[in-house]
């Protein structure tokens, strides 16, 4: 069998965004299941809208998703002598020709077609002049251009995409296409293919737009004897209202930093985007690198486009509730050796790292994330709704301060009390802890309750955690009672 080649080949006009990162992924697995080459290679020809910053944005957006690639980044500009290389070749084999057509000529036919009404499609004008004639205009300084003389027969390019099945362009609709401009600039049909035939292509598995230009690249191919690769189209991906996700309608949300910046995990973030547009028979949803590499398969992509809700209307999800909930399955349950490196740099971000956590309080620091982790979404709750356990800087939830230390007759003037014992106690574990606060209840005559939401909001500045004395021994008895303290004076 033919080895695999694949290739993802992004325009670096703008940042990594959804789209792009799909067609990447779905590149990847192919790559990935047979063990085969990807090759990632920077379609950076049009040099008036690529840009460094977009280089360097999509190489950071595929290594942050962790899609490694085998070869490259190469870069088609690299490669511009071989483009024009492959137009001479056509040139010679007479599957191309010089067609020295002015502007204005080309204008007045099409303004012609226009008010026919008929779609305009060059006539071939230039299609068969002798060789003298083009020697003698060439020799005469007049600028052409160069055409693929394409087949004129009665039939069409028929090819079958592993998505949208049995595709058929009829010959006649394709018009004698530019390869090469009169700058000697080659066309982007011709680089791309030239490049894929270079590169040992045998998948191209790119987005739906791709599909346009394939009938054109078909004839390329023929036309340079070179064997055609299996071509795979990727439907669209929508947002609810059945739009197209965009960089004009949905912002920051179309890249691949927004979703980093938010916290998720990358490989959430590749399982959700492989979902989109992509099924299992058993409508499985959560899988592993390994599963989800050896899961995919081509004639799993879906021809119907696929829904992405990128801009729910609740304002308590920032993206998908889809994507969130597979975020969040991972941070709970992936290995937390794994879930470390990822937590470290969210809490680097946010001014909370301490060195020690990887030193000597490093088994504090995981067992302590393993704890927390349960009811997390986002790498951002580690910050948020975790960060008393990090930080005496942490953010008192108001309503539950409301509601557990200042609500009526809650204002619990025992908090110092506790405080006192809790300084006293040892040693410190659970056994003691429990014995403590069930005197403590008795002797002050509180409801179990009413102590667990005071001390749990004095102590983390949530209503909500995990369980109660697991908290404790985790924020251990110094900064237990600092904080006992803290929220008894700001009672007054
Ligand atoms: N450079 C093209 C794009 O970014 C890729 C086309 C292809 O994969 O063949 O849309």
């Amino acid at each position: 069998m033919k080895p695999v080649v694949v290739r993802f080949a992004p325009s670096p006009t703008g940042y990594l965004h959804i789209g792009g990162a799909r067609t990447a992924i779905f590149n990847w697995l192919f790559a990935r299941q047979n063990e085969e080459k990807f090759i990632l290679r920077i379609e950076d020809t049009d040099a008036e809208r690529s840009t460094e910053d977009a280089i360097e944005g999509i190489l950071r957006g595929l290594e942050w998703l962790g899609l490694d690639w085998d070869e490259g980044p190469d870069f088609q500009s690299r490669h511009v002598k071989a483009h024009r290389a492959a137009a001479e070749q056509l040139l010679e084999s007479g599957h191309a020709y010089k067609c020295f057509c002015t502007k204005e000529e080309l204008d007045r036919k099409r303004e012609a077609a226009r008010k026919e009404k008929k779609t305009y499609q060059y006539d071939g004008a230039c299609r068969n002049l002798t060789p003298e004639e083009v020697k003698k205009r060439e020799a005469a300084g007049e600028p052409y251009i160069i055409r693929l003389k394409v087949p004129r027969r009665p039939d069409a390019v028929v090819f079958e995409d592993k998505v949208f099945g049995i595709i058929e362009k009829r010959y006649e609709d394709i018009e004698d296409f530019v390869l090469v401009r009169a700058n000697g600039q080659p066309l982007y049909v011709l680089a791309n293919a030239v490049d894929d035939i270079r590169d040992g292509v045998t998948h191209i598995i790119r987005g739906q737009d791709g599909l346009a230009n394939t009938p054109k690249q078909i004839l390329i191919y023929q036309s340079l004897d070179a064997p055609l690769p299996v071509f795979a189209h990727m439907s669209l991906t929508l947002d609810p209202q059945k739009a197209k996700i965009s960089k004009r309608r949905h912002g920051e949300q179309v890249a691949i930093h927004y979703y980093r910046e938010h916290g998720l995990l990358p490989w959430a973030m590749v399982n959700f985007l492989t979902l989109l547009g992509w099924a299992t028979t058993d409508s499985k949803e959560i899988f592993n690198p390994q599963e989800l590499v050896q899961a995919f398969h081509l004639q799993g992509i879906s021809r119907a486009n696929s829904v992405f809700n990128i801009q729910p209307n609740d304002p308590k999800f920032f993206t998908d509730p889809k994507l969130i909930n597979i975020n969040a399955h991972y941070l709970r349950n992936m290995p937390v050796e794994e879930l470390f490196p990822f937590v470290k740099q969210q809490l680097f971000s946010a001014g909370m790292w301490d060195t020690l956590f990887e030193s000597e309080k490093k088994e504090w620091f995981l067992k302590t994330v393993a704890l927390i982790r349960e009811r997390f979404h986002v790498l951002s709750d580690f910050t948020t709704l975790g960060a008393a356990y990090f930080s005496d800087a942490f953010p008192m939830d108001e309503t539950a301060v409301r509601k557990n230390l200042f609500g009526k007759d809650a204002a619990p003037a025992w908090l110092g009390d506790l405080a006192d014992q809790i300084d006293t106690l040892t040693p410190f574990d659970a056994k003691s802890v429990e014995a403590l606060l069930r005197e403590f209840l008795k002797a002050n005559n509180l409801k179990p309750g009413k102590l667990i939401n005071a001390v749990r909001t004095a102590v983390t500045g949530q209503s909500k955690g995990p369980e109660f004395i697991e908290v404790l021994l985790c924020i251990g008895p110094e900064r237990i009672s600092r904080r006992l303290r803290r929220a008894a004076v700001f009672q007054d």
